[in-house]
């Protein structure tokens, strides 16, 4: 039986089982020792307000959804108990990890390609004839972010956020405002007090500049943001929330790393033409830890990190932030890379997996994206690696990332800037390829890792022993730099050629890592986060339905 046809069926005890046992429960802690009383009381709020965005979510993705959900609460059955944290998990009856299929009966076999921003029945081409009948501001509006598209006696029509939710948003901005009162950070004040505004005016601008400028101890994200969930067109963005608190010492280092990314540029392993005298203003990274999570944040694989916002009016005037998320980090580090490692370190090789080596590396690689060849210069033609490298952009630049992450560490750890415990470093470097490769290589960051990890491979930087790996520490450093070297060089010289070559031969998997792979069925694909914090915090269980 093919997968849509099980899904027709709905999946069985077994089944389902099966699928929820890929999220593996995992606490997610934060320390609120340090949050004055004021803050504490709007970390309440905010919980709460995050709560409602969950019902508008569910909302947005589909009409039945919350009626489905009042179901599946009152049935008691051996099934029906399996049914609803898989139905929270997904906040729908579709599967993320599935295709989006179905997994409870009587819903549509997949989830509306539209979701619930359109009418089910309406085609594309009916929204654009449509939409070439309004005047320019309306045509706007209707392929905007925040409007969804109701039918009206057969016409198509359309409703601005704060309309279609009001009841839900009025909710919601009433307690933003609570929390604005209890807070005396005058940044969060700020934004709380113009998101809730925003709910009720459908005018996100104000509110997201402030957002930028947020510099608070209580770090919230909340509001529509995301468009992937309308795969009709991606106009329209789903409502979410991040509840977090800064992390004080992660972000020092950041700022740390901030401060010598210069220098980095001008130590760089290419030929000193290409290297930039004065490289721009770096994307501001904030490190936080997640209290709570709901909506499109909290569905299928957890998010990580996240860049935002999406509106380039805002990204234009003041850029846009990246948000890394590193006790999300942390738990997904412990369930996944901890098993992972497990099969594909060598035993005198596993002491060295570490988080703290771990997550320094995913912070070298968010700065290495700052550094290296931006502008180029091609046959006399101004240009950028992007244009140049054009489908393998990408691939190049996640490896890049990656392997420059590294050649800065070890950098800052040769000169004693920093204090890097280096088969620490490389090891866990070695075990969370495989959390990448395990996903094949149809995304960027699955070729990029290939690529890394065959060349390291072919010069003895990994080796392996009957399907268990182990760095040369010997060796990988050079390994490192000759890599980077040729990363670099193909994107200061934007020779596509060159990137092809690399990715026929070597962003490939090959039967011995292959076999290794297949050694990782039973590593959970990813976490189904428990927010005990925040059940502290309010007192109920937030992370049930
Ligand atoms: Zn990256």
């Amino acid at each position: 039986m093919s997968l849509t046809e099980a899904a027709y069926s709905a999946a069985g005890l077994a089944e389902l089982q099966r699928m929820s046992s890929r999220f593996a429960p995992t606490e997610i802690h934060v320390d609120t020792s340090h949050l004055s009383s004021g803050d504490r009381a709007a970390l309440q709020d905010l919980i709460r307000a995050a709560r409602i965005l969950d019902d508008v979510f569910m909302e947005q993705l589909w009409s039945g959804n919350r009626p489905l959900l009042a179901k599946l609460k009152q049935d008691h059955s051996e099934l029906g108990r399996a049914r609803l944290p898989y139905f929270w998990l997904n906040k729908g009856p579709w599967s993320d990890l599935d295709g989006h299929t179905a997994f409870l009966p009587d819903v549509p076999p997949r989830k509306p390609l539209g979701a619930n921003f359109y009418p089910e029945d309406m085609s594309k081409a009916e929204f654009e004839s449509w939409v070439k009948t309004l005047p320019p501001d309306k045509q706007k509006e209707a392929e905007g972010f925040f409007t969804v598209i109701r039918r009206d006696h057969g016409k198509l029509t359309m409703d601005p956020y704060s309309q279609a939710y009001h009841a839900l948003l009025d909710q919601c901005a009433a307690l933003l405002r609570q929390a604005a009162g209890h807070t005396a950070n005058a940044t969060l004040k700020r934004f709380l007090t113009l998101r809730a505004d925003a709910f009720h005016s459908n005018d996100y601008y104000a509110s997201d500049v402030a957002w930028m400028d947020l510099d608070s101890p209580l770090d919230v994200t909340i509001g529509p943001y995301e468009t992937y969930n309308d795969e009709l067109f991606g106009y329209k963005a789903a409502f979410e929330a991040y509840v977090n608190l800064r992390d004080e010492a992660e972000s020092a280092k950041v700022k740390f790393f901030a401060n010598h990314l210069q220098e980095m540029e001008n130590n760089l392993p290419m030929d000193p033409k290409f290297r930039n005298p004065k490289i721009g203003a770096l994307a501001p990274i904030a490190v936080v830890n997640q209290v709570y999570c709901a909506g499109d944040a909290a569905h299928g694989v957890q998010t990580a990190a996240y860049n935002l916002p999406n509106d380039e009016r805002v990204v234009q005037e003041k850029g846009a932030k990246r948000v890394m998320l590193r006790n999300v980090q942390e738990a997904k580090f412990k369930t996944i890379l901890g098993p992972i490692a497990g099969h594909v370190l060598r035993a005198s090789a596993r002491d060295s997996l570490d988080f703290d080596a771990f997550f320094t590396h995913i912070l070298a690689h968010e700065l290495s994206h700052g550094i290296g060849p931006q502008q180029i210069t091609v046959n006399g033609r101004q240009t950028s690696p992007r244009k140049e490298l054009k489908d393998l952009y990408s691939t190049v630049e996640e490896a890049k990332a990656d392997v420059t992450g590294l050649y800065m560490l070890q950098y800052l750890n040769d000169r004693q800037y920093l204090k890097i415990d280096e088969r620490r470093l490389y090891t866990t470097y070695l075990a969370s390829s495989f959390r990448t490769l395990r996903f094949g290589l149809k995304e960027a960051h699955g070729k990029g890792m290939a690529i890394q990890f065959n060349f390291l491979a072919d010069h003895g930087a990994f080796v392996h022993h009957d399907g268990r790996y182990d760095v040369d520490l010997a060796k990988i450093k050079t390994a490192v730099r000759d890599l980077d070297h040729q990363l670099l060089t193909i994107e200061a010289t934007g020779d596509y050629a060159a990137a092809e070559r690399m990715m026929e031969t070597l962003g490939v998997i090959r039967p011995e890592q292959q076999k290794t792979i297949d050694s990782l069925t039973d590593v959970p694909v990813d976490i189904a986060p428990v927010f005990i914090t925040a059940n502290q915090v309010i007192g109920t269980g937030v992370s049930q339905p």
